[in-house]
Formats: structure tokens, sequence, C-alpha cells
């Protein structure tokens, strides 16, 4: 799969942080809400009611190399009844992946650790934001899942967790099990 551009600032005809996907378009599920929304986005009702004609033309609009029609979002607030961004996207699936590892067997039994495997291994695959998706696949092929318990595939996926931290410039967590499973299985002791 070829490298996705991101929008940096280096390609002037696309917003700040618009992310295009393989085929060359703006990629949806690859980009923030706050980075694709228009500013001109006629207001809807929460049920999602009178559908406004912001994205689809937008995004039209923005493959075929017409990026100045799009300003700069009003608003970085992704209302309920909008598709899923890349953050929220990434937090759902942080959070199933991360609640699963946390109640995996302490042994798991051959069957378990092969659906583990392969579900892990899907991931670059399927992942519908296609950079994430790449990267991940090295990440993975660099750092094999280990899915011998659930201790250690805890710390694995944390820290596949970490590598995407640091590479967008957030802080790492503290991947001892007393941490992920007070933030992913026990809460706070007190
Ligand atoms: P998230 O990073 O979603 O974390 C959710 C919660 O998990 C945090 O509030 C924290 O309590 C906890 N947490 C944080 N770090 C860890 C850790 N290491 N271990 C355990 N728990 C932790 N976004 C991009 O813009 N570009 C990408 O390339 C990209 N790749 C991704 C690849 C994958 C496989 C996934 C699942 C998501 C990816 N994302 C990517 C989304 C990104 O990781 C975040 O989910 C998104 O930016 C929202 O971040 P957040 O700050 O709300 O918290």
């Amino acid at each position: 799969m070829p490298e996705p551009t991101s929008s940096t600032g280096d390609n002037k005809s696309l917003p700040p942080g618009m992310v295009l996907g393989p085929d060359g378009k703006p990629c949806k599920i690859c980009t923030a809400f706050r980075n694709w929304k228009p500013a001109d986005t006629p207001k809807r009702g929460q049920d999602g009611s009178k559908p406004a004609p912001g994205i689809a033309a937008t995004m039209a609009a923005m493959a075929a190399g017409g990026g100045a029609a799009v300003s700069q979002p009003d608003s970085d607030v992704r209302p309920e009844y909008c598709p899923p961004d890349v953050e929220q996207l990434g937090r759902a699936t942080w959070t199933f992946l991360h609640t699963t590892a946390a109640y995996y067997p302490e042994k798991p039994t051959q069957n378990q650790r092969a659906n583990m495997l392969t579900l892990l291994r899907s991931l670059p695959v399927l992942y519908p934001c296609s950079h994430c998706a790449s990267h991940l696949d090295t990440n993975i092929r660099e750092n094999p899942p280990d899915v011998s318990g659930r201790i250690a595939l805890s710390r694995w996926l944390c820290e596949r967790h970490n590598d995407v931290n640091v590479r967008l410039g957030k802080p790492e967590f503290d991947c001892s099990i007393k941490k992920t499973d007070e933030r992913w299985k026990d809460g706070p002791s007190d």
C-alpha cells in the first residue's frame, strides 16, 4: 500500500490536518472532524434532521483540487449524528482492545491464543483508517503479538498504543499491569 499523503502544510491546496487516502482523495475516516468540517455547514437538529450539503460536496471539491472552497471549521465539536472520525474510531478501538486484553485468560488455551492472534493480525488488513493501518502493520511486524497470557498481552498492547501516542506527540502510558488493570479492569483503588 503506498504511503498516504497527509496535509501538514506542505500541500497548499488542502486544509491543515486533512489526510489523503491511498486513492489520493481526502480520507474522512483518516481525518479528525475539526480538520474537515466546513465552516459554513448549516446547523442540524441533534437527531440529524435536515441533512447539510457539507462533507460530500467538500470531499468532491477537495478531490477535484478545489481546496479553496473549504474554509477553517468554526467548531471542533463533532455532532452526535456524524459518522466517527479518526479520533472517535481510535478511542473505541483502543477501548475494545485494552478491555479484551484485560479480561484475556492468565493461561489461554491454544484456541484462545489462535483467535487473539487472528484478531490482532486482522487489524492492519481491515482497520478503516488506511494510514493508521499501514503504521500498525509495520509495528506488528517489528513487534509480534505476545498472546501467552493477559499480563503479557496487556503490556504488548499498551506498548503498541504508546507507539501511536509518541507518533502523535501524546504522553506515554505506564505499561505496568497495575496501571493497565486500573485503567481497563479494576478502576482506581480508593
Ligand atoms: P486514545 O489514544 O484513544 O486513548 C484512549 C484512552 O486510553 C486514554 O484516555 C487513556 O486513558 C488510555 N491510554 C492511552 N495510552 C494508553 C496505552 N499506551 N495503554 C493503555 N491505555 C492507554 N490517529 C492518528 O491520528 N494517526 C494514526 O496513525 C493513528 N493510528 C491508530 C492506530 C490504531 C491501531 C488505533 C486503534 C488508533 C489510531 N489512531 C491514530 C487514533 C489515536 O490513537 C487516538 O485513538 C485518537 O487520537 C484519540 O486520542 P485520545 O487522546 O482521545 O486517546
